[in-house]
């Protein structure tokens, strides 16, 4: 990938005006009735609530707000991407999760990602057609909408178009992102004149307009699923990732996507994972995310602990500990169930977890955890397959997760992503959105279950989950961040049940994320602490670089009826929680 000089940004498919909406203060608390909304942008939550206010149920407003979520925080998320969304039905009583996860074309083979033997650099592949999957956000809302929503594309679209057409205000988070991918937006001219000005990131305060978005979205409102997935819009996807559109002198790797590859996209409707913790029903998504194993295994893990009686550091150096031997099994054994047998139920089972809590020392730390043996715990007599545990893959850190309720007690929990910063960092030529770079979750080499191929999914880490007490919903929580994501959604659910914070607490608490590396990422401040020295006397150490990890999303259904709503206090410029009827 050579970048030779700085685009000129002359395109104008982006119109930036002087004139800032007015700024909005953002709650990342809300209590009351009604529905419910939290997300990490304020236009978004308030999309959610304006659909609510004209009668639509949980699930069109969920597609509304991540609609909108596609416009204001475009390098997270969007209708090049896919996702994951789990849906309480409450007149049912049913968990359903929705899987729209990116799909490798069919030109695809376990060594796509290999040249002359070797794997390729990981972020030249990222910014390049290869890394672009099936995108498969659009037809996950159609599956959504048809199935469990009230209203058309039309209606829930038009918040997003609005925003999309009138512009919004850039914030300094959005400033900074769009500056950390400079390089990437460089090498393509349609992303650099939609995000870039004389080849650097729109500054903080300016509105940003997408009246090609806007387009793309008015096509969809128009013509549904379709629209998307066959014809001209179809046609510019696959043109965008065949031969993507660069400056005189630079070049980029071409993908190989046809126009069947679209149109033979499906979305798939999964049962949930199901397990228990403490009393709680939780529900979290299936392979191929990793995500509702992992959290589901770590927990089973600890539950054989009495963790509520512990000084905080032991209870947190056994989270840790938990944490390492889930992914440990992750690694080893999940990916597409369609194409490798993963021994899910062995992993989820409460014996096989007592098995791996056995290797915990309570006073110290692992240095790397081996995968386990869950086949014996399967139930299952016939010889199984056992796939190389495989090293640790890069994985980008990023995404959005929302969560919306409703009055009749309908929940959705929804994270959805382009997986890195800005995904591929095409965007599609005349429809202002970016492609994804989610092929790059693919192990770039085997043996390993997570290898590429032909119309797989790569194996995810979104983990968006529901909790029920008693038979009734307790609480939702979700978050992007990569692998990250799983330890963000542990940790959360440790800290309310077994550290006892209120949700605002738990999600607003220093992250540790320990995934089986070499150290655990912890956040800026976090090394020195107290907290941090605490654990140490167990052996537990941090990763050099502290980053902020994740953006979590949560309701809780409280015991009085009412419903609050929990967003960040103080990552990714701080969430937005909306009330439909704020509690006095
Ligand atoms: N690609 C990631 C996954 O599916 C999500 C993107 C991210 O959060 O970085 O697990």
């Amino acid at each position: 990938m050579t970048l030779s000089h700085p685009v000129r940004t002359l395109l104008v498919s982006s119109i930036l005006v002087s004139l800032a909406l007015p700024a909005v203060a953002k709650t990342p608390v809300a209590t009351g009735t009604g529905g419910a909304v939290a997300t990490i942008s304020e236009p978004a939550s308030q999309a959610a609530i304006a659909i609510l206010n004209q009668g639509g149920n949980a699930i069109d407003a969920a597609v509304a707000a991540a609609a909108t979520l596609g416009v204001t925080d475009p390098f997270s998320c969007g209708i090049g991407g896919g996702g994951f969304m789990v849906i309480y039905l409450a007149k049912d009583k049913r968990v359903i999760t929705i899987d729209h996860r990116e799909t490798a074309p069919a030109s695809f083979t376990p060594t796509v990602f290999l040249k002359d033997g070797k794997e390729r650099d990981f972020e030249t592949v990222v910014a390049s057609g290869m890394s672009v999957g099936v995108p498969g956000t659009v037809r996950g809302w159609h599956e959504a909408l048809d199935r469990y929503g009230s209203m058309s594309f039309k209606q829930v679209l038009a918040p997003a178009i609005d925003v999309a057409s009138k512009g919004f205000k850039v914030n300094d988070n959005f400033s900074h992102l769009v500056q950390e991918n400079e390089a990437k937006f460089s090498l393509f001219p349609a992303t650099a004149a939609l995000y870039l000005r004389n080849g650097k990131a729109l500054p903080a305060g300016s509105t940003l307009r997408n009246p090609d978005l806007a387009k793309a979205y008015k096509e969809l409102a128009a013509g549904g699923v379709k629209a998307f997935y066959n014809g001209k819009l179809a046609r510019a996807i696959v043109d965008a990732v065949n031969a993507p559109a660069t400056p005189p002198g630079v070049r980029v790797d071409a993908g190989n996507m046809t126009l069947a590859d679209l149109a033979n996209y499906e979305a798939r409707l999964r049962q949930p994972v199901h397990s228990t913790y403490r009393g709680y029903d939780l529900y979290g998504m299936p392979l191929p995310s990793s995500g509702g194993v992992a959290v589901a295994e770590a927990l089973n893990i600890l539950e054989g602990y009495d963790l509520k009686a512990m000084p905080r550091a032991q209870a947190e150096h056994l989270y840790l500990e938990a944490s390492r031997l889930a992914f440990a099994d992750r690694n080893a054994y999940l990916a597409d169930p369609e194409f490798i047998d993963a021994p899910v139920a062995g992993l989820l089972n409460k014996d096989y977890a007592a098995r791996r809590r056995e290797l915990i020392n309570p006073a110290q730390a692992s240095l790397h955890a081996p995968a386990g043996d869950p086949y014996p715990f399967q139930n299952d007599v016939s010889v199984p397959l056992r796939p190389n545990a495989s090293k640790l893959i890069a994985e980008g850190a990023h995404t959005t997760h929302l969560t919306v309720s409703d009055k009749d007690g309908n929940i959705v929990s929804y994270t959805y992503t382009i997986e890195s910063w800005g995904g591929s960092g095409i965007v599609v030529p005349g429809y202002g959105f970016l492609l994804n770079n989610e092929m790059t979750d693919f192990d770039f080499s085997g043996p390993a279950p997570n290898v590429p191929e032909a119309g797989k999914r790569p194996r995810s880490s979104m983990s968006p989950t529901l909790a029920f007490k008693n038979g009734k919903p307790a609480f939702s929580i979700g978050s992007p961040g990569g692998a990250t994501i799983i330890t963000t959604v542990l940790q959360t659910i440790f800290n309310y049940v077994d550290l006892g914070m209120s949700m605002p607490d738990a999600v607003n608490a220093p992250r540790l994320s320990e995934r089986n590396g070499q150290a655990t990422d912890v956040e800026p401040g976090f090394s020195g602490s107290a907290q941090a020295q605490a654990l140490e006397k167990s052996g537990q150490h941090w990763s050099q670089t502290a980053e902020e990890i994740g953006a979590a999303n949560a309701l809780v259904f409280n015991p009085d009826g009412t419903v609050t709503a929990v967003s960040e206090g103080h990552r990714h410029g701080i969430g937005s929680a909306l009330v439909q009827k704020t509690a006095h």
